[in-house]
């Protein structure tokens, strides 16, 4: 079933392609040896070439052109071997050359897809139209001096690769998901962080809806949209706008609008008559970009396993389901955790852990899984008590608030506690006896035949032995003494 979105006067689609930039990790910029890493003191790292002293020429940095491609092969994508840089041209006061250095007519990446998994078990598949290699631009600072605006240059060089996405995506839901899925694949292989609210990933949202059966209507791009829950609500609010225009009898024009994550709007920015013409021309610096066997074999020999090919491998090699598999692979980091705890240990035992108490406590903590308070290795151990008999689950649940708490392995709390199980047989047949012994009346009722009275004596028992005898025993043992 095709979603859909109810106007007052029907039902209408929506579309929409994404153009997503990511900033390449690499230690120095694009075309320059100054350094590329973040946070340093404003404008402390530009070259004479990112400042755009005249006659100096850019050189390419080989990495940043191995982190394109590594992320192209991962999209399942053509990497060209000939590609181009041409100059987008244009005037803006956090940019001294005039033009930014971009791959238009050649991009290094065409022709790629990615599959998205869709709530209701559906896979879409959504084509790649290109990514492309490009500068950053400066960045203007508005509010440091008053009255004044000042520039900052650290960023003008870095290298961002721009993904354009053909317009397959069907729901907000579906953009959601496709930015999640890219985002979780270049932090795997380590090409991007991936950090929207940095500016490290920011989308354009292209944006249009029609009548069921009918051809595109016109697209709108909502610029800079920097969080995956932004992309989700900038889709939903720009096709309601559209549809809302369209019911009134109003035409949509092809702009460029901004989203107001506040307002909760998007607002005219430009349309397309005052569109900039950018006058894209080859850059005469630049020789062409060719790539050879040897380097794209030395890329590919570096290929992680990446999330999907890990969800399969989590299902066949530890018995997960989708599910689990699913959520464990969302993030490298995750994944990792997991199969270090679940070394030797009951691997979806070890799955109900980490997605159920230990995300329980990292949101309560504010803390992702690297900053764990509760190691994998303490969480596997602790799984493995469980299944050597040592404490039971319920006990185990003790012990997991007090790992939170100290970060200690769990067998030294059971030892500190006291929590060890009860597996001796004399001490539980103890407790047994005493409690059948002073509920001569519960005994009788449960010998005519009220059997859900088993469960009130391993409650009695249970509570005497401050919820330590083991369970399965202490049933097998009231069942035998009772008959
Ligand atoms: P342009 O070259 O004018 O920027 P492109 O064809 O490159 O346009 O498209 C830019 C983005 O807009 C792509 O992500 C593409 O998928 C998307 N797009 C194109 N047509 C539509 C449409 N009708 N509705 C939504 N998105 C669209
Ligand atoms: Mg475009």
């Amino acid at each position: 079933m095709r979603y859909t979105i109810a106007g007052k006067t029907g039902e209408w689609e929506v579309v929409i392609g994404l153009e997503v930039h990511c900033q390449v990790i690499t230690n120095s910029k694009l075309f320059s040896g100054a350094s590329a890493v973040f946070g340093s003191e404003q404008n402390s790292s530009v070259s004479t070439i990112d400042a755009g002293y005249p006659g100096m020429l850019p050189v390419i940095n080989k990495f940043a052109v191995e982190q394109t491609v590594r992320t192209g092969m991962a999209i399942n994508a053509t990497i060209n071997k000939y590609s181009a840089f041409d100059r987008k041209n244009y005037f803006y006061a956090d940019l001294p050359t005039g033009y930014q250095i971009s791959q238009f007519f050649k991009p290094i990446v065409t022709d790629g897809y990615l599959d998205i998994n869709r709530d209701n078990g559906e896979v879409k598949r959504i084509g790649i139209e290109r990514i492309h290699i490009e500068q950053d631009a400066g960045k203007s600072v508005h509010d440091l001096i008053p009255a004044k605006s000042c520039i900052d240059l650290n960023r003008a060089g870095v290298t961002l690769m721009e993904l354009v996405t053909r317009p397959e995506l069907e729901s907000p839901e579906d953009a959601g998901k496709f930015v999640r899925k890219l985002r979780s694949i270049v932090r795997y292989l380590g090409t991007c962080d991936g950090n929207m609210d940095e500016g490290s990933m920011r989308c354009d949202v292209n944006v249009s809806v029609n009548r069921p059966g009918e051809g595109f209507g016109t697209r709108v791009e909502v610029k800079n949209v920097n969080s995956i829950r932004f992309v989700i609500q900038a889709v939903e609010i720009e096709a309601k706008r559209q549809i809302a225009a369209y019911e009134a009898g109003e035409p949509v024009i092809q702009e460029t609008r901004l989203f107001d994550d506040q307002k909760l709007e998007t607002r005219a920015m430009r349309t397309k008559e005052f569109a900039i013409d950018y006058r894209y021309f080859p850059d005469p610096d630049l020789v062409h970009l060719v790539l050879d066997d040897e380097m794209l074999e030395r890329v590919k020999a570096t290929m992680p396993e990446l999330p999907e090919a890990k969800k399969e491998r989590f299902m066949s090699e530890y018995g997960l389901p989708a599910y689990d598999a699913d959520i464990l692979v969302s993030e490298k980091e995750i994944a990792f955790f997991f199969e270090t705890a679940a070394k030797g240990h009951d691997a979806k035992k070890v799955s109900n852990w980490v997605i159920g108490d230990l995300f329980a406590l990292l949101n309560t903590l504010g803390k992702d899984i690297t900053e764990s308070p509760i190691s994998a290795e303490n969480l596997g151990k602790l799984v493995g008590l469980i299944e050597d008999n040592t404490i039971s689950g319920k006990i185990a649940k003790e012990v997991f608030a007090l790992m939170a708490e100290d970060g200690k392995a769990p067998e030294v709390i059971v030892e500190e506690k006291g929590l060890k199980q009860v597996t001796d047989t004399g001490a539980i047949a103890a407790e047994v006896d005493k409690v059948i012994a002073s509920n001569p009346d519960k005994v009788a009722e449960y010998k005519a035949g009220k059997d859900k009275l088993l469960g009130w004596f391993v409650g009695q028992v249970m509570a005497a032995t401050k919820g330590k005898a083991n369970p399965a025993m202490l049933n097998e043992m009231l069942k035998n003494k009772l008959s």
